[in-house]
């Protein structure tokens, strides 16, 4: 991968180095140009210059002489005929311009004669017809000497300006040339590159991609990057963990699918009839007894639950916001509870329950709604009710007349007992007592069960409420030596209530206590005001109701084990009812052994609350 990129930047290299070698070749060219103006022309220049200075103190020397100064004369020539010479020997050894040959030889010429004119002249410096022989002989040789030096001069001077101006355009045009062979190498070193790393690169994006699109859910894609380089194996190792999430998705898939069947196999099996209803009230799943019971169908969609009965819709609907809203599940109080349906098989009673189900991070996502079929129960529960209540309407008549004869007797009012015999019919007439009260209760059990209470509520006081129970429960209390006793605030707010019903209801609460407390112990009835209503509770000091028992005691027929006879499990039944008809509630707070408190809620008169 390095060795690739590296390769990759190689046409970048490849254009500096050129753009390099060609600058350098540049630079060196105009260097030597400069040189050889230097070398060729500038020495000539000088030599010529010397040349032209040496012949005019020459010349000058020699008009010294004849003015009259032949030894400052000679001695100036004399020292300027060597330079002369020397100038004129460098110059013939840097001939390099065409005709520089023949001038230079052309001012040797010169030179030789002006020299052997000047030799003779200094022979005669007496002569009279001195300044004469100068002017026409003397001075035109200087002449030429001056003029040929002058020759070699411009020659070389035009030269040195030409080079000058080839030097010039050369420095112009490698200077185009590099800037164009710069930019082209440039251009196309990148282009190149470019090319070739794209070409690199080019598995980077494979790999990409393929993690993306795995990212996405595609687990059939797989990045193909060929060769032996990092990105290959990057991409191999890809493709190897593609494999392992497939298997794993295809495995987890099947386990998955498996599962679901045999949860819906589990629940299409159930008699009951099973709905799970999305928080946003839609159906998402109905059981076969669903489908049959209810003739709902998951595939209608969010109409689903349209198509149930009125009575049924509201049912589901009350406990699908019972669940929704937070209180968890939803468990039918009594079979009293079940709906009825019409179904091909006649009418059927279900009893529905629900549950909340919660995602994987708690919360809740949909309601499941069981609707028990309960038909048969029910039918049961009828036939019991009605027997209960045939046999306690049936046992009230000749009850009536047993205690009647059991108190005549008992009374002595037909003749005189002896001691046992007085025992055995007190005896006798306080089982027909505890009969009478349970025949009495069976007989309320079947009036509330008959009409579902109907109320016919007042206003009432209850202080008058509270005070005519503990009155009528006085002697019961006496008997076992109880003080039975209303702690009630005076001034306390009036009730809205039936009357009759709610003396039931405080009458059973006072009875049980007097029942199940210790002989001798305090019933203590009191009221408060609670925010819209009126608590009543009866204190006693019995053996109270175990923790598993508080809330069953109020069933039907139900007594905790161990509590003595002489009850049918009704009596706190009958007051839940009541108490549930009038809208209040109903409970009890004990510790076992330290007494119970059993208390009810009774709405405020409109005026009171
Ligand atoms: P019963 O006719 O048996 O009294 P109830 O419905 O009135 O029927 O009471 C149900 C059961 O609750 C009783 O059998 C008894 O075990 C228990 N119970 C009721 N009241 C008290 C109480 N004050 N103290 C202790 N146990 C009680």
């Amino acid at each position: 991968m390095r060795t690739k990129l590296v390769f990759a930047q190689l046409p970048l290299v490849a254009a500096l180095a050129i753009t390099i070698l060609v600058g350098s070749h540049v630079t060196r060219a105009l260097g030597r140009g400069s040189q050889d103006i230097l070398k060729d022309n500038y020495r000539s220049v000088l030599a010529a210059q010397n040349m032209k200075e040496a012949a005019e103190r020459i010349d000058s020397g020699v008009m010294f002489a004849i003015a009259g100064r032949p030894d400052a004369g000679g001695a100036q020539i004399d020292a300027n005929v060597p330079k002369l010479e020397h100038e004129l020997a460098a110059q013939e050894g840097n001939i390099t311009e065409t005709g520089e040959l023949e001038a230079t030889q052309h001012l040797r010429a010169a030179w030789t004669t002006y020299q052997s004119e000047i030799a003779r002249v200094r022979r005669a410096l007496a002569a009279p017809d001195l300044r004469v022989r100068y002017f026409a002989e003397l001075l035109p040789k200087f002449l030429a000497v001056k003029e040929a030096a002058d020759a070699i001069l411009a020659m070389n001077q035009d030269a040195m300006m030409r080079k000058s101006d080839s030097a010039q355009r050369l420095a112009e045009e490698s200077n185009t040339l590099l800037v164009g062979l710069s930019v082209l190498g440039l251009v196309l070193a990148l282009v190149a590159s470019s090319i070739m790393t794209t070409r690199v690169l080019r598995p980077l994006s494979v790999v990409g991609l393929t993690a993306r699109r795995l990212g996405e859910g595609d687990l059939a894609v797989r990045a193909k990057v060929p060769g032996n380089d990092e990105l290959a194996d990057l991409a191999r190792e890809l493709n190897t963990m593609a494999d392992h999430l497939q298997r794993y998705r295809q495995s987890s898939l099947g386990e998955l699918l498996e599962a679901q069947l045999a949860a819906q196999a589990t629940i299409d099996s159930l008699p009951d009839a099973v709905l799970v209803i999305a928080l946003d009230g839609e159906l998402r799943h109905a059981n076969q007894a669903a489908e049959t019971l209810l003739k709902v169908r998951t595939e209608a969609g969010s109409g689903a639950l349209a198509t149930l009965e009125p009575s049924v819709r509201a049912v589901i609907e009350r406990l699908r916001q019972h669940v929704t809203g937070g209180h968890g599940a939803y468990v039918p109080k009594g079979l009293e509870e079940a709906i009825k349906v019409a179904t091909s098989d006649g009418e059927r009673a279900l009893l529905p329950r629900a549950a909340p189900l919660y995602a994987e991070e708690g919360d809740v996502v949909a309601t499941t709604i069981v609707l028990q079929d309960v038909t048969r129960l029910r039918r049961f529960e009828e036939l019991r009710n009605d027997l209960v209540a045939t046999v306690a309407h049936e046992f009230r008549t000749p009850l009536t007349s047993l205690r009647m004869a059991v108190h005549l007797l008992s009374e002595e009012t037909v003749g005189p007992l002896t001691r046992k015999q007085a025992d055995l019919v007190f005896a006798a007439r306080e089982e027909c007592d505890r009969l009478q009260s349970i025949v009495d209760e069976l007989l309320d059990l079947s009036r509330i069960q008959a009409d579902r209470i109907e109320l016919r509520t007042s206003v009432l006081d209850p202080e008058q409420v509270i005070n005519t129970a503990v009155e009528a429960h006085a002697a019961e209390a006496e008997s076992r030596h109880a003080t039975l006793r209303a702690e009630v605030l005076p001034g306390m707010p009036a009730i809205l209530a039936d009357r009759e019903r709610i003396q039931l209801v405080l009458g059973n609460l006072i009875v049980n206590a007097i029942k199940y407390g210790p002989d001798g112990g305090t019933i203590t009835v009191r009221a408060a005001q609670r925010e819209g209503f009126l608590r009543i509770e009866v204190a006693d000091q019995g053996p109270g109701i175990p923790a598993g028992y508080r809330q069953a005691v109020f069933d039907k027929y139900v007594r905790v084990p161990g509590a003595p006879k002489g009850g049918a499990g009704i009596g706190l039944y009958i007051a839940r009812e009541i108490v549930g008809a009038h809208g209040g509630e109903i409970g009890v707070d004990s510790e076992p052994g330290k007494g119970s408190t059993f208390w009810f809620t009774v709405e405020l008169a409109p005026a009171s609350a």
